[in-house]
C-alpha cells in the first residue's frame, strides 16, 4: 500500500520466552475496581456497573524502561494493575466464554496526571489529559494463559524505591476478568491485540523524578520502571 505519509509503527509488547511480540490494537482501562481504592478516591464501592476509559496503544513503556515525568502536572500518580491481553475479538460475549478470548496476562501501570483528571471530573469533561498522555501505560512482558492459566487470586503490589505503597489481591476485584470482558464487549467490538487494564488496589500516590517503581503480581511477573 502506498501511503502519503510514513505509516505509524505498530506498537507491541514482548511475550515472555518468545521472540514474536504481541501487537497492540487498543488499550481499555477499568475505573474503581477495588473497593478500598474506590473509598480512597471518595466513592462508595457499591457494585455499580463497571466503567471504562481508554489509553493510546503507543503509550506503552516496556519493562525496564523510563517514564518521563509528563508536562503540565504537579501530581502524577502510580496505579498498579493486572493487564489482560486478548487473542480473539468480537462483541456480545457471555462471561462464561470470555476467558477463551484471553491470550495472556501482564503487570501494568496506569500512570495518571491526578490533578488534571480531578479538574476534568469536576467540570464533567473527558479524562484524556489525565490518563491518555505519552508513555502513560507501562506494561511488563505478557505471559500466555496456556502457560499459567487464568489467575483469579494472587498478591498485587507496588514498591517505590523499595518501600511498599500499594498492596492487594486479585480476589478483591469488584468486577472479575470474565465479567469485565463481557461488559466491554457490549460497548465495543473487541479485537485481537486489545489490552485491558483492570483497575488498581488502594495506596495510589505521587511519583517523583528518580523514583524506581517495582510492581508485581504473583504468578505473572514484575514490572520495573524509572521516573525520569
Ligand atoms: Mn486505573
Amino acid at each position: 500500500m502506498e501511503t502519503v505519509i510514513p505509516p505509524p509503527p505498530v506498537p507491541s509488547v514482548a511475550v515472555r520466552g518468545l521472540s514474536a511480540v504481541f501487537p497492540i490494537h487498543r488499550i481499555y482501562c477499568v475505573g474503581r475496581n477495588y473497593a478500598a481504592h474506590a473509598r480512597e478516591m471518595g466513592h462508595d464501592p457499591d457494585r455499580e456497573p463497571p466503567f471504562f476509559f481508554q489509553k493510546n496503544p503507543d503509550s506503552v513503556v516496556a519493562n525496564g524502561g523510563n517514564f518521563p515525568y509528563p508536562a503540565r502536572s504537579r501530581n502524577v500518580q502510580h496505579e498498579i494493575e493486572l493487564v489482560v491481553a486478548l487473542g480473539r475479538g468480537g462483541s456480545g460475549l457471555r462471561d462464561t466464554e470470555s476467558l477463551d478470548w484471553v491470550y495472556g496476562y501482564a503487570v501494568g501501570l496506569d500512570m495518571t496526571r491526578r490533578d488534571l483528571q480531578g479538574r476534568m471530573k469536576k467540570m464533567g469533561r473527558p479524562w484524556e489529559i489525565g490518563k491518555a498522555f505519552e508513555r502513560a501505560a507501562p506494561c511488563s512482558d505478557i505471559v500466555p494463559a496456556d502457560r499459567i492459566g487464568h489467575p483469579h487470586t494472587g498478591a498485587i503490589w507496588l514498591k517505590v524505591n523499595g518501600e511498599v505503597r500499594q498492596q492487594g489481591d486479585l480476589d478483591q476485584m469488584i468486577w472479575r476478568v470474565p465479567e469485565i470482558i463481557a461488559h466491554l464487549s457490549e460497548m465495543f467490538t473487541l479485537a485481537p491485540g486489545d489490552l485491558i487494564y483492570t483497575g488498581t488496589p488502594a495506596g495510589v500516590a505521587e511519583v517523583q523524578r528518580g523514583d524506581l517503581l517495582e510492581g508485581g503480581i504473583d504468578g505473572i511477573g514484575v514490572l520495573c520502571i524509572t521516573v525520569v
